[in-house]
């Protein structure tokens, strides 16, 4: 299996044994640094930080996590020229499957400016990209946020994560991929397996957004196993747990 979207660095060596114990082959960590930032150089050594030593970490567990960087809305900060250049550099030197996560998360000028930048750069250099929907004012900021991939990014390019029934009808019909993030604030397996026999398995991919808030890293077996109990098909379940993150995240992988 695959858990499209987590931060393992705010993890426990345990947490990656309980996932590799649990099925989950590979994983994809995304950039996120939880206190504000002042200068590059505190998300750039974040980046590093990911690149050269978690991967590891979850590697001696059996996980292969592939990275994906991004300056996360809640880390927007004026002087990030800096910051923006490494991440180029990351994707050329083929380091990352994804700019991510990037997003809104109160549509302010400095998150738009940031977004858009990153966005252009992922289009500009066929990169995928994880895109961030916050828990307040989702409907909204979710509408902005498309505002701005329309105009900006090819479709095949993104993933919408946390996605939830409240929204979802928002992206169904476009050519974005969909993550659902299974977490105890966010959505229970119960939430996530309705909307996927609802809509179908073929446009979503499942995630634990495993982080500094309360996480539950087994949710991506956990939903499985629901599904399995449920009577659903072995090649269906294996798309939303592994094959359509696979699928998305090898191009650049
Ligand atoms: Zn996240």
């Amino acid at each position: 299996m695959i858990d499209s979207h987590l931060h393992g660095d705010s993890r426990s060596v345990e947490d990656y044994e309980k996932m590799s114990i649990g099925g989950i082959r590979e994983a994809i960590s995304c950039s996120y640094y939880p206190y504000k930032i002042t200068k590059s150089s505190v998300l750039i050594t974040h980046f590093k930080r990911i690149l050269y030593f978690e991967k590891e970490r979850a590697e001696r567990e059996g996980i292969k996590l592939n990275i994906a960087l991004g300056i996360h809305p809640v880390n927007v900060f004026p002087k990030y020229k800096l910051v923006i250049e490494e991440i180029e550099k990351s994707i050329n030197k083929q380091e990352i499957v994804a700019i991510g996560e990037i997003g809104l998360e109160t549509m302010s000028p400095e998150e738009v400016d940031i977004f858009t930048k990153q966005i252009l750069i992922a289009d500009e250099t066929k990169t995928k990209v994880i895109i961030h929907t916050p828990r307040q004012n989702k409907l909204n900021t979710l509408k902005k946020t498309k505002e701005i991939l329309s105009e900006n990014i090819d479709p095949k390019l993104v993933v919408i994560d946390h996605i939830n029934s409240t929204v979802v009808d928002e992206v169904i019909d476009e050519g974005y991929l969909i993550g659902l993030t299974v977490q105890p604030e966010k959505m229970t397996s119960v939430e996530a397996v309705n909307i996927i026999h609802n809509y179908g398995f073929n446009k979503f991919m499942l995630n634990s957004d495993s982080s500094y808030s309360k996480s539950d890293v087994l949710s991506v077996p956990k939903t499985a196993r629901l599904l399995r109990i449920k009577g659903y098909k072995e090649k269906d379940i294996e798309k939303v747990s592994k094959l359509n993150a696979k699928n998305f995240f090898k191009s650049s992988s």
